[in-house]
């Protein structure tokens, strides 16, 4: 692209002067190029669309009406509500039992230790899960209250 407009500078000057990172001398060089130049006007332009999509990505997850399992009504809830405690105490129930077993089987230690690491990461992962769901349903009850 540096051909055909021929800036004396290079592209990376571009997405610097997007960041408002360039030097004051540089800036300037950028700033002036632009004013004349449509090839990197629309270039940088279409940067800064790109990041944006990327920061709207990044910061606004998710937009709550987006979840497809986001319950309606108090009702379903509650169920849902009901149905993540449920499957907690279940995995616990499962997990712990399990856990037994593996523990006072002939496994040797090394065996053992393989297995709980396994199941430690799957349980943190799922208590991750588990407390952002009912954040997010905390989060809703006070969003009803404010309306
Ligand atoms: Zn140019």
């Amino acid at each position: 692209m540096s051909e055909q407009c021929g800036r004396g500078f290079d592209g990376a000057l571009l997405s610097g002067w997007l960041d408002g990172a360039l030097t004051q001398a540089d800036e300037q060089r950028v700033r002036i190029h632009l004013e004349d130049c449509d090839t990197c006007r629309s270039q940088v332009e279409q940067m800064r669309r790109f990041r944006e999509v990327i920061m709207s990505t990044e910061f606004a997850v998710p937009p709550d009406d987006q979840w497809s399992e986001r319950p309606r009504g108090a009702a379903s809830r509650l169920s849902l509500g009901a149905g993540w405690i449920i499957v907690a105490v279940w995995a616990l129930a499962l997990g712990g039992y399990a856990a037994w077993e593996v523990w006072t089987s002939d496994e040797p230690l090394m065996g053992k230790l393989i297995v709980f690491g396994g199941w430690t990461g799957f349980g943190l992962l799922f208590l991750g899960v588990l407390l952002d769901r009912l954040q997010a349903m905390k989060t809703d009850r006070y969003r009803e209250v404010e309306k």
